[in-house]
């Protein structure tokens, strides 16, 4: 049994729930407590507690365990990975490679502790000093979802401390492993009782009390957009600080004079790697007609040789979906595509494997439309579809045509056409002969339109979620 952390000590819930394995359901990883929105109040009391001593303490002890925190995650990186591809069902080097992203995250800001700084402005008066700092904003309560069970964690939890923040995190209930072994590394790396709590439990119940708690000064919030909305609603009624980041349905467009390779190799990863299930993920293929035969004809290929298996096992290149409930929305939506006249061209059967778990085929729609469903709607699974158009700026136009704007992808070897596009593409972030998902830890995440709502994650732009700025005026007499 793993229990939630409050106030320093590890604590059992009213309730428990099975982690199960998603690529071997027989396989249970452990039970872990639900918590109840009395350990909510209790969390956010312990944090509210910990907060003056925390935000004003020794920023060199302060950075001295942000650093802790990444060496032992860089320690344990194989059988951290190992657990992550357990309870989610990327495969291990994707798994790996996530638990490496939280360590060098942890390890960034380390170094951001220590770097905080402020402006010394000329007043319009003379002999008025003027300064602009900024400072911590108090208890933040952080909400994740299961796809990066620990990037998400640490890309919210590493900015809130940094900062002089307390924190109270819920991580999705499908998959809390990975942020519970995140939880017992920063209590061993010396962070003061309270300074950060884990409740772990339902949305709809840790969540909500999470987010209506009048000592939550803000909500760094992660998953779909119907959540992210009735949590910026509820903020919004308290006057809490929020940041939203949420779906996609991102565009990789590839035109006639893109390296073929290239843009299939884009296609292959962008839509299919860790199962489909990134917020980043290529689902719509928006290809010229001139290049449109050879590009589906090599994808098709490449998705025939993907070997679809258990995470765990060696050689397995995509694993299974993450649960029952998404599985059934993936197959869903492959329902909906051909009702709406779309054409599988390849995928979307349902494998069987030595294990039971929610396999799938990867699937390719081709003779689709931007207007149907499919391609208006986050699908969060191994689907992408092919939408056909006459030139570049058909192209562009496809490619903004959504409610979402996240992330925004272009293959061509023109420099005309990627400039402009790199300028026009109504998205947070634009990869050019590159897959629309993998991102740099130290530069800016976030999008635009219905894909994110506030200031921006990462990199040195987190300051402005998790700080507050103020203006100081002094008259030395
Ligand atoms: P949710 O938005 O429901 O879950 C994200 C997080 O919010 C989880 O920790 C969840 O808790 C929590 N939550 C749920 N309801 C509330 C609430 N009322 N108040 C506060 N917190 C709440 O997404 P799902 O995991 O259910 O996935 C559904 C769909 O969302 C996916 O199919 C996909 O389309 C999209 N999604 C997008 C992601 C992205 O990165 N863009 C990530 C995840 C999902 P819990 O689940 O434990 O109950």
């Amino acid at each position: 049994m793993q229990n939630n952390l409050i106030a320093g000590s590890w604590v059992q819930g009213p309730d428990a729930v099975d982690n199960i394995n998603p690529s071997d359901l027989d396989d249970v990883i452990d039970s872990y407590a639900r918590a109840d929105a009395g350990q909510v109040n209790d969390a956010v009391a312990a944090a509210k507690a910990a907060f003056p001593a925390w935000s004003t303490g020794s920023i060199q002890a302060r950075a001295g365990m942000l650093a802790a925190v990444a060496a032992e995650i860089m320690a344990r990186k194989e059988e951290l990975g190992e657990l992550l591809a357990r309870e989610e069902g990327k495969t291990k080097p994707e798994g790996i490679g996530e638990v490496m992203r939280a360590g060098q995250i942890f390890d960034f800001f380390a170094g951001e502790v220590v770097r905080q700084s402020g402006e010394k402005i000329a007043s319009v008066r003379p002999g008025i000093d003027v300064e602009i700092t900024r400072e911590p904003l108090g208890v933040v309560g952080l909400i994740t979802p299961w796809n990066f069970p620990i990037a998400i964690p640490a890309w919210k939890i590493a900015p809130a401390l940094a900062y002089g923040n307390c924190v109270v995190i819920k991580p999705a209930e499908i998959a809390p492993g990975s942020a519970h072994a995140l939880a017992e590394i920063i209590q061993r790396a010396g962070v003061p009782e309270g300074v950060f709590n884990l409740v772990m439990g339902k949305g709809s119940v840790v969540g909500e009390a999470l987010v209506n708690h009048p000592d939550v000064a803000a909500i760094s919030f992660t998953g779909s957009v119907e959540t992210g909305k009735r949590i910026a609603a509820n903020c919004a009624a308290r006057l809490a600080k929020v940041q939203l980041e949420m779906g996609g349905k991102n565009p990789l467009v590839v035109l006639d004079d893109a390296d073929l390779g290239t843009a299939v190799d884009c296609a292959l990863n962008g839509a299919f790697f860790s199962t489909g299930q990134r917020c980043t993920a290529s689902s719509r293929l928006v290809v010229q007609k001139g290049i449109h035969n050879a590009f589906v004809d090599a994808l098709v290929e490449k998705m025939q040789a993907l070997k679809v298996d258990n995470a765990l096992l060696e050689g397995t290149q995509m694993g299974p979906v993450v649960d029952q409930s998404q599985l059934d929305q993936d197959l869903k939506y492959l329902d909906i595509g051909r009702d709406e006249g779309a054409k599988l061209a390849w995928g979307g059967e349902r494998l069987n494997r030595a294990t039971q778990g929610f396999y799938l085929q990867p699937a390719l729609f081709t003779e689709t439309d931007n207007a149907m469903r499919i391609n208006q709607e986050e699908i969060f699974g191994p689907i992408a579809s092919v939408i056909a158009v006459d030139d570049y700026d058909q192209a562009l136009h496809v490619a903004n045509d959504t409610a979402f704007g996240l992330s925004s992808g272009i293959c061509t070897a023109s420099l005309k056409h990627a400039s402009h596009f790199k300028r026009h593409a109504q998205a947070g972030m634009v990869m050019v002969n590159l897959p629309t998902a993998g991102v740099d830890y130290h530069v800016p995440f976030g999008g635009r339109k219905g894909s994110s709502y506030g200031s921006r994650e990462q990199g040195r732009y987190a300051a402005e979620f998790y700080t507050t700025v103020k203006t100081g005026y002094t008259l030395p007499l």
